[in-house]
């Protein structure tokens, strides 16, 4: 297919807000699409280039796209800036000006003479790879005149989404939920079947055409893991009281200690180790020395972990505030920081072991797996268990972590398999501080900012917070944060938020306030508060009616690096459970 061709249903898509009308194009678009097409069509309209594993990464400011559109439509640069503060998409405006610059005098420019013909989608998509792989020296002139060659043949239509996709602002709400409900409907393969592939295998594009040409058999094949290939992690639902847990989990049940560090998978194919971050980011970087380490440890050629990895003092055995960790990641001078801050992988579950899937086993058989695995070493361990004989036990052992400053505990069904990307009732988090007041934390999207006075002048000191409602597919604005900024902060954020900034409000922001800047929710801050209560300010709906807000914001001064929008943003059902509890608590 032609790229145009398919810029052309993507503007079909950009019509509509729609779910079950985008299923409709998509499933549509899925019967004319040829399968070497399919995953750079699904990436191209989704705008992640690739498997988040292995995202090809363009490397273009916005600054030096309009230079480029300057060059292609002899359009003046300040002209371009000046219409980009208003439209606020560089895709627009070189839509609306046209086809200038497939014209003689740029041919000249470029040296070339003949017109090219029609690109395909392959083409674009290969050109696209080249310039993610230009390197080194003059590599962003190198990737500018790349770029410039591939859009000046393209009509006004190419040139909208293709700009759109070197900025990364692709914008067409085709989210992969909604790509693979079209292949369910297309293929008749059952939805779970396909999300457990993507949730597997990480790899929507992979999915979809397999999905096409090998249809149920070829899906449940995906469902293997792939040492080296990053798994979407499990996830916990909150434990509202100790009766509730026990009742959830009908007295089958293990509790764990609730690690305050970062999710980290392990794979170890040989010798060599892959670690990867809740958001199947490469941390191979961050822990240079488990890389080195772990082969040594781990016994099985072939073996994927699942587990947190905190700071840890090996001469006391105790485990280091969150923050040492959140200091490490900061990829300059890692080698200096691993030398100062020792790590401790805590491993509470296991995935595959030489040739075996084992995740569909019950918690009790992994734990088995797990303990014929490896032992005890300085940068590995298991995950400290207790069992669980009645509702008591919980509260005890909740007390127990309260008593040493952790945050919580987990408690587990031992009867449930691992349950990739999934938020799961089979793991319940338990947190000391639920059965009292609010002091559990949000992790909410800046999604606006309102310029400061005084010292927060410049800069955007006071932000517009949400959380996230899946049902809707929207961000409702739950509080406005100042407290806890520091000016630094303000000033990394600020900068942060120009580059994400829209012209106005985002359609999927809800939200009766109009501040100075609106942005694409991209940001992930954790945020306290002293109570959820009833406002008409805010969006939160409340269950019982009205809407719902924080109150007594306050920036913990933890950014969520590790979590991803949408799906680790506090969800409007989350909020609605937390002001049950609080309620159940007073
Ligand atoms: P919090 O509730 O403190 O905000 P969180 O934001 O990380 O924690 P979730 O998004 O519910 O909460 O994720 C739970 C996380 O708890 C997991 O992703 C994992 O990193 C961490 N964790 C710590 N200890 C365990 C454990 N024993 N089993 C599973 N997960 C654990």
């Amino acid at each position: 297919m032609d790229f145009k061709d398919l810029c052309n249903w993507f503007d079909k898509l950009e019509q509509t807000t729609k779910r079950l009308e985008m299923i409709s194009i998509l499933h549509e678009l899925l019967d004319i699409l040829s399968i070497e097409e399919i995953p750079p069509a699904v990436y191209l309209s989704t705008g992640e280039l690739g498997p988040k594993y292995d995202v090809m990464v363009l490397g273009f400011q916005e600054k030096s796209v309009m230079k480029i559109l300057s060059n292609l439509t002899m359009v003046p640069l300040d002209v371009i800036d000046k219409k980009f503060k208003e439209v606020g998409d560089l895709g627009d405006i070189v839509f609306s000006i046209g086809d200038k610059g497939s014209q003689t005098g740029l041919m000249d420019f470029l040296g070339e003479t003949e017109p090219k013909s029609k690109q395909s989608i392959l083409d674009v998509w290969k050109q696209l790879e080249k310039i993610s792989k230009i390197e080194g020296e003059n590599s962003e002139v190198k990737k500018f005149n790349s770029a410039l060659v591939l859009l000046k043949d393209m009509e006004p239509i190419e040139r909208k989404y293709l700009v759109r996709t070197l900025v990364g602002k692709v914008r067409l709400g085709a989210k992969e939920s909604t790509w693979l409900d079209a292949t369910s409907k297309k293929t008749g393969i059952e939805i779970d079947l396909l999300d457990l592939a993507a949730a597997i295998r990480s790899n929507i594009g992979l999915v979809i055409q397999t999905a096409i040409r090998k249809g149920k058999e070829g899906i449940e094949r995906l469902h293997i893991p792939k040492v080296g290939i990053p798994i979407m992690p499990m996830l916990p639902h909150r434990g509202e009281s100790s009766e509730d847990i026990w009742n959830r989990m009908e007295g089958k049940c293990e509790i764990e200690i609730k690690y305050d560090g970062f999710r980290i998978q392990v794979h170890k194919s040989g010798n060599k180790i892959y670690l990867w971050s809740r958001n199947e980011e490469s941390y191979n970087e961050y822990f240079p020395e488990l890389v080195k380490e772990l082969p040594k440890t781990i016994k099985a050629n072939d073996v994927i972990l699942d587990g947190e990895v905190v700071a840890f003092n090996q001469q006391t055995g105790e485990m280091m505030p969150f923050q040492k960790l959140t200091n490490r990641r900061r990829i300059y001078g890692v080698k200096e920081i691993a030398a100062e801050i020792k790590v401790k992988i805590f491993v509470f579950d296991i995935l595959f072991k030489d040739g075996k899937s084992i995740f569909k086993l019950p918690l009790v058989e992994r734990r088995k797996f797990l303990r014929d695995t490896f032992s005890d070493s300085e940068l590995m361990g298991i995950s400290i268990s207790w069992s669980c004989e009645t509702p008591e036990d919980i509260d005890q052992q909740l007390l127990e972590a309260k008593e040493q400053n952790r945050e919580g505990i987990m408690v587990k069904s031992l009867l449930s398999p691992y349950e990739p990307g999934k938020r799961s009732f089979y793991w319940l988090k338990y947190k000391a501080d639920y059965e009292k007041s609010l002091s559990d934390t949000f992790d909410l999207v800046i999604v606006g900012g309102w310029k400061g006075r005084g010292k927060r002048a410049g800069v955007y000191g006071t932000l517009l917070m949400a959380a996230y409602d899946p049902d809707s597919e929207t961000y409702m604005t739950f509080c406005k944060l100042g407290a806890g900024l520091t000016e630094e902060d303000m000033k990394t954020l600020t900068s942060e938020m120009e580059e994400l900034k829209v012209p106005e409000k985002p359609k999927d922001v809800i939200s009766n306030l109009d501040p100075d800047i609106w942005v694409k929710p991209k940001i992930i801050l954790e945020v306290s508060g002293a109570e959820i209560s009833k406002s008409p300010v805010h969006t939160v709906p409340s269950s019982e009616g009205g809407t719902l807000s924080l109150r007594f914001p306050r920036y913990t001064g933890n950014r969520r690096f590790e979590k991803s929008v949408p799906d680790d943003v506090t969800t409007v059902a989350e909020i609605n459970e937390m002001a049950k509890i609080m309620r159940i608590g007073k």
